[in-house]
């Protein structure tokens, strides 16, 4: 979560602005991934609706200590005379100057701070409540998923997620590198992840992030899911010492698709459970944690493999400068998917037009309402690939759930709150066919057997699902 978005959403309605807790635990935005794949999955956002917000929490601002200046300055040259330049020319997006070129040192402890500190802070939407208030039911939101027993939970686990981060970040121009205390800077770990940070800000000069009309959390993962990709596929290429000109040479294109999806299958086997750095916390959880690691780590997993597909079709057509081929990616860039359904299968995307299959919109009435009796909380989109994090989360196999999401045609959730304080979700799915349909059913039947209470109602190729939290429905 890294781009202009995040700072220049100018509508502040429920879904526009990034998701707080989010902004607040995973300040640092966009990590990049180094050698340890799985760990920077963990500093990413993840699907969870958000709280209505307005202001926007200002960014830590890192203390680099004077012992440290001598290397920030090494970093920042390193960066402006080294990487910027071969970066700039290996994708044909030449650095202009427009977005100065920042270094600042920060580290996890530094942000955990910040954070702790953001939180004791009263919000000025809600007199007498801190922010860390203001994020209280959405544990009672994962808890009626029944990816929690107690929503109290909730934020101990979701704090953990911010104590380790991967090597770098950037965020709005500036590139921030983390250090761990008392260990030695590892260039050659640092490198990949500075080449993926230095791609963002040239990213951000040339395509400052669209912004859709009316935001939808689908539709900004889909753009991040491009965004991600183009970084990541350049930071692999320049991890593996590849020359990014040999993407037009079709025999290679092959070689690296292969190594693309290796690296996928890779990222989607990751399970808390069997990860030495999980911390208590996240392990006592699995499932809460499973299903925040899922869903964050999609635009790194898939994102490349966009690239990859977008590159196949080129060189089908014969295309062989990489000046013009580069190019031709950066137009995807201009006119990224519109949900992750797209990135999950990059044929559906609408440049493809015979395959093209955009999403079938759910809007925020389909649900009634009965405003006397329930307070509408949040309302979100989750999307073909939460459905597949949740589903995992569960405990199907990756198989299995890649088989139900798919056919998914549009989605809406809205967590609810009565005025005995119940909370419950509601969510109403699309699907292509009665048989997609079907096979979802089955399989969220078995996901969630013994968890939550769940209401299934189906109406033609539309899914009503209400899950509501066995404790609360035992104790009512
Ligand atoms: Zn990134």
């Amino acid at each position: 979560m890294t781009r202009r978005i995040m700072l220049n959403a100018k509508k502040p309605c429920l879904l526009h602005v990034p998701r707080l807790v989010l902004v607040l635990l995973l300040l640092a935005s966009c990590q990049s991934t180094n050698v340890k794949e799985t760990k920077s999955s963990r500093s990413h956002k993840a699907k969870l609706p958000q709280p209505p917000q307005v202001t926007q929490p200002s960014r830590p601002k890192p203390t680099t200590k004077d012992e440290n200046e001598e290397l920030r300055q090494e970093i920042e040259t390193w960066i402006k005379d080294d990487i910027v330049p071969k970066v700039s020319k290996a994708i044909y997006l030449p650095y202009d100057g427009s977005i100065p070129i920042k270094v600042e040192l920060t580290n996890v402890s530094e942000q955990l701070a910040y954070m702790e500190e953001y939180y004791r802070q009263e919000d000025p939407e809600n007199p007498g409540k801190t922010y860390a208030n203001r994020n209280d039911w959405i544990g009672e939101y994962v808890t009626v998923l029944g990816l929690l027993q107690d929503a109290n939970d909730f934020l101990p686990v979701y704090k953990d997620f911010r104590s380790s981060f991967a090597a770098a970040s950037y965020y709005n121009g500036t590139i921030e590198v983390y250090l761990e205390p008392d260990q030695p800077l590892d260039k050659d770990r640092l490198y990949s992840s500075l080449v993926h940070e230095v791609v963002h800000l040239l990213q951000d000069q040339y395509f400052p992030f669209r912004h859709p009309d009316v935001y939808q959390d689908n539709e900004y993962e889909a753009h991040k899911g491009l965004i991600e990709g183009h970084a990541k596929f350049i930071d692999l290429l320049f991890r593996n010492e590849i020359n990014p000109d040999d993407v037009t040479n079709p025999e290679f294109s092959k070689r690296f698709k292969k190594y693309l999806e290796d690296y996928r299958v890779q990222l989607e086997s990751y399970n808390i459970s069997n990860d030495p750095s999980a911390t208590q916390k996240q392990l006592q959880h699995p499932e809460l944690s499973n299903f925040l690691l899922y869903d964050a780590v999609t635009p790194y997993s898939y994102g490349p493999l966009i690239v990859s597909y977008i590159i196949e079709d080129l060189v089908e057509q014969g295309i062989v400068n990489p000046a013009v081929f580069w190019k031709k990616v950066h137009a995807f860039l201009d006119n990224p998917p519109v949900s992750m359904e797209q990135v999950l299968h990059p044929e559906k995307m609408a440049a493809f037009a015979e395959t093209a299959d955009a999403p079938d919109p759910v809007n925020e009435d389909a649900l009634t309402i009965n405003t006397s009796e329930e307070t509408l909380l949040e309302t979100t989109i989750f999307g073909e690939n939460t459905w597949r994090s949740l589903l995992r989360a569960y405990g199907i196999d990756t198989a299995e759930a890649v088989a139900a999401a798919a056919g998914w045609d549009g989605d809406r959730v809205w967590v609810l709150r009565n005025n005995d304080g119940v909370h419950s979700v509601h969510m109403l799915i699309r699907f292509d066919s009665d048989q997609d349909l079907q096979e979802f059913v089955t399989t969220l039947k078995k996901a969630i057997d013994g968890k939550s209470i769940l209401h299934v109602e189906v109406d033609a190729l539309e899914l009503r699902l209400v899950f509501t939290a066995k404790s609360e429905q035992s104790e009512s």
